[in-house]
């Protein structure tokens, strides 16, 4: 066993599910069992597993182009996968890489440099949201919130201005300010925390009237998640920045695309090449992902993703005995710290057929869209026992 896994503390967590294959909605293990994945392999999953249009976009553009590197090179499936997000979320620049971290440091990246290259040079400050999670690496490591992950690294990570919803209005005045970054309609890792539409409305109108950028991290709610193609659209508010990955590629390749508007673009261009922006990764816009991406928008507009989310939401809900939070197909009970064992356990024990993971005294489910309903009163049947086993 060489293998050192995520979030995981060897020292306790027990031996990991041995996933041989997968299907839709079902997770086939090695010793035969099959166990219903309950939280989409972390948000990410959309269609689920091994969805054939996938499968064969894949295969397709295997045959045609692997992979080139993005710099000096460009083909279709980036190029038109860029196309329909910008065309989608409003915004109308598109920049690849690998995973929602990188996507939220390139955010972070073009939103610091579009001020200094305009010559602002004072704006260097971030604002974010108590509770928010925008990744592992040190800039989206800097924005989310230290605690509980955080806190060791903090003379590692840069300076934020971290607020609650209702001091938005007094930080974002200062002049100094960068960026205000989001998670919008529902913090994820916080334990599924709303950011209500008339919240984003508002963050929206301040940040234009204090000149400020409005990141979205759309990293979890992209893709129908939340009951909508984007987040966002909820509080019919574009942001300045976008931030993509998890369900980009309906969960089957990792991607990640960073939407910015043609503004921030033209900080950029120039014809002096050290006002580029510096960034890129060797799988930059790789086409296979790109491919499946393209694969995978298309079914979700097809099937109307986010109307399935919307439904499965509503049965899980309506199936538990307790008042939960629901945004479209997530839905949550409870509250708390993350670092509590004990919720986890008893999922193992009462629950043995579905994946769940909760955050700590948060249990909550997001399966994917093929998620039928029976499935989902299973899942409620399921998160129930957990929930009378703990209360
Ligand atoms: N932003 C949000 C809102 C997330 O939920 C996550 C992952 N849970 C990330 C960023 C980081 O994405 P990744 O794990 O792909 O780096």
């Amino acid at each position: 066993m060489s293998c050192w896994h995520p979030y995981t503390q060897h020292g306790i967590d027990p031996e990991p599910l041995r996933v041989a294959s997968a299907r839709g909605a079902w997770l086939e293990l090695e010793d035969g069992r099959r166990v219903l994945d309950a939280i989409s392999s972390w948000w990410c999953n959309v269609h689920g597993h091994g969805h054939p249009r996938l499968v064969r976009a894949l295969a397709e553009q295997a045959e045609r182009l692997d992979h080139v590197l993005f710099a000096g090179c460009t083909h279709k499936p980036a190029e038109r996968l860029a196309a329909e997000l910008t065309r989608r979320s409003g915004l109308d620049r598109c920049f690849y890489s690998d995973n929602g971290s990188t996507a939220v440091e390139v955010a972070l990246k073009m939103a610091y440099l579009a001020w200094q290259r305009r010559g602002e040079r004072g704006r260097t400050r971030f604002l974010a949201l108590e509770g928010g999670y925008h990744g592992d690496t040190f800039g989206a490591m800097s924005v989310g919130d230290p605690n509980p992950f955080f806190e060791e690294l903090s003379p590692l990570l840069f300076q934020v201005s971290r607020i609650d919803q209702e001091g938005l209005g007094e930080e974002i005045a200062r002049g100094d300010v960068a960026a205000l970054i989001v998670e919008p309609i529902v913090q994820g890792a916080a334990g599924m925390r709303p950011v209500p539409a008339p919240f984003l409305r508002e963050a929206r109108r301040l940040c234009t009237a204090h000149g400020v950028l409005l990141i979205a991290d759309e990293v979890m709610t992209g893709f129908g998640r939340t009951g909508t193609l984007f987040a966002c659209e909820q509080a019919g508010v574009v942001p300045d920045l976008m931030c993509l990955a998890k369900g980009l590629t309906g969960g089957m390749m990792p991607l990640a695309a960073t939407l910015a508007t043609e503004e921030i673009y033209a900080a950029f261009l120039s014809t002096d090449r050290a006002r580029a922006l510096f960034h890129g990764h060797t799988f930059t816009a790789n086409p296979l992902a790109c491919a499946v991406a393209l694969a995978s928008l298309d079914l979700i507009l097809e099937n109307d993703v986010p109307a399935r989310f919307r439904a499965i939401g509503e049965r899980i809900a309506g199936g538990l005995p307790t008042e939960s939070r629901r945004f479209g197909g997530i839905v949550a009970v409870g509250g708390g710290g993350y670092l509590s064992d004990a919720l986890r356990n008893v999922c193992r024990e009462r629950a043995p057929d579905l994946l769940l993971r909760p955050l700590g005294s948060v249990l909550y489910a997001m399966p994917p869209a093929c998620t039928t309903m029976e499935e989902c009163d299973r899942i409620a049947t399921g998160m129930t026992r957990v929930i009378e086993a703990v209360s």
